[in-house]
């Protein structure tokens, strides 16, 4: 298996959606029936077909589907798919060391991507950063470490906010189901302010500033506040996007208040928005900048990324863990760096939106429970609310992407009442590709919106 897949002769993997079967297919049924024997109930799968291969933007099932990825596996594969950098970098590395622990012997890769974090992060300032393994870990350290720098306890975040599934996470976040609910105790001295969602309050961004100081003010002061963590752009939340100077505000409060600004770009980040990272359309210049999901180009590795003052706060042997900052997972990232800044990659991003965003505001004229397509970059969304009453059409965008995915497109869900759908596909996707997506999304709202 192993020669196989080294195998260069490989056969392609298409560059078109192709149905063969039923979806799920026999295959993908045979394998859900051991899966479901073997693996946690507690791990769900939006769409239970299994991956054999995948490349670009396409994905191959085991039963010879190939299905056409607007979700990238959360916005991770931002490059594409098995990105030929990426995958020969991974594989030098694997051949060359796989494993020391950088708290014991370092190695030239982690150091590299430290640099790249803080070269390609908003913000002049000398910068460093810890390399740990997933986005929650990121949240987690970024949290200790501004605790550490500021020697107070206080965690404040936003309505609508996912920072993770560990257990400071779990109480971070806003939605209780899936993510907390009977999970607890909860970590405490966390602070959820209302955030600036444009659709809903109305507010202007300093509206909106104005009362998420006041809540925090009021409910905990902000002397006892270590850190505010806000995403520039909200993910699972349904792809927010605040009011313009909301978030300028927000970190000029903190920063006349010795709060560390902390900017969870684990989904809006590395490139996805058309800029390295999503602060920068908002003028933001976090103190501290999380980083993971497109990161390593499908690897597991995150970051936390900020002012050296804050960073270097923490004492020696506070902040790693065993698997952080892994040598093949560094590898991956500093070819991803590399193919964004050899072959442009950031504006690809703008490119997609140019095919996206069209296409869905025609849809929104045809079809009234489009409330509003959002976003930036290749971090697009539509919101489906009931157009008499305002309220959330939760069902329908699982609906619209069970039709999609019957017709090979994959498209996922999002918000905290499930009721938008969101396209995160990666940059290599064509526009070829895009316009066939949205034409099967155009079909589905046909046969399902009424
Ligand atoms: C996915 C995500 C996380 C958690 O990352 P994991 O790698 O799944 O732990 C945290 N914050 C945001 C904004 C995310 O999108």
């Amino acid at each position: 298996m192993t020669d196989e897949l080294l195998d260069s002769t490989l056969a392609p993997v298409p560059t078109e959606r192709r149905v063969v079967t039923a979806i799920p297919g026999p295959k993908s049924i045979a394998l859900q029936a051991r899966r479901q024997a073997a693996v946690s109930a507690g791990v769900s799968s939006a769409l239970p077909v299994f991956i054999a291969r995948a490349h670009g933007a396409i994905l191959v099932d085991v039963d010879d589907n190939a299905f056409l990825d607007l979700g990238a596996g959360i916005g991770v594969t931002t490059i594409g798919h098995t990105d030929d950098h990426v995958v020969a970098a991974a594989q030098r590395q694997l051949a060359e060391v796989v494993h020391t622990l950088f708290t014991i012997t370092p190695y030239e890769e982690y150091v590299r991507v430290a640099e790249l974090l803080a070269e390609h992060t908003p913000g002049d300032f000398a910068k460093k950063t810890v390399l740990v393994n997933s986005g929650a870990e990121a949240v987690e350290n970024g949290v200790k470490i501004a605790r550490k720098y500021t020697g107070r306890g206080g965690v404040a975040v936003l309505e609508h906010a996912y920072h993770g599934r560990t257990n400071l996470t779990m109480a971070m976040n806003f939605k209780a189901m899936p993510y907390s609910l009977g999970y607890g105790p909860f970590a405490g001295d966390i602070y959820r302010a209302p955030n600036s969602y444009p659709l809903h309050d109305g507010l202007t961004g300093a509206e909106a500033a104005a009362r998420t100081i006041s809540y925090l003010e009021k409910t905990v002061g902000a002397s006892d506040l270590a850190c505010l963590v806000v995403e520039p752009i909200q993910g699972e939340g349904g792809f927010v996007v605040p009011a313009g100077g909301y978030l300028p505000a927000l970190q000029a409060w903190c920063t006349a208040n010795g709060i560390v600004f902390i900017a969870d770009e684990i989904q809006s980040g590395m490139a996805r928005t058309g800029r390295y990272f999503a602060s920068e359309h908002f003028g933001l210049v976090p103190d501290l900048v999380l980083s993971a999901k497109g990161i390593a180009g499908g690897l597991p590795l995150a970051g936390v990324t900020g002012r050296a003052e804050i960073m270097d706060a923490s004492q020696p042997g506070g902040l790693g863990g065993t698997f952080g900052g892994n040598p093949v997972a560094c590898a991956a990232a500093i070819a991803v760096f590399d193919r964004i800044e050899q072959d442009g990659l950031l504006a690809e991003a703008g490119r997609i939106e140019g095919v996206l965003k069209p296409a869905l505001l025609a849809m929104q004229a045809k079809y009234p429970i489009i409330a509003e397509v959002r976003g930036i970059g290749a971090m697009i969304a539509v919101e489906l609310n009931d157009p008499s009453t305002g309220a959330p059409l939760a069902d329908m965008p699982g609906k619209l992407a069970a039709f999609a995915a019957q017709q090979g497109v994959l498209i996922l869900t999002a918000g905290t009442y499930g009721n938008v759908l969101r396209f995160l596909p990666s940059l290599a996707i064509t526009d070829a590709q895009l316009a066939d997506a949205m034409s099967v999304l155009d079909d589905a709202f046909a046969s399902l919106s009424v």
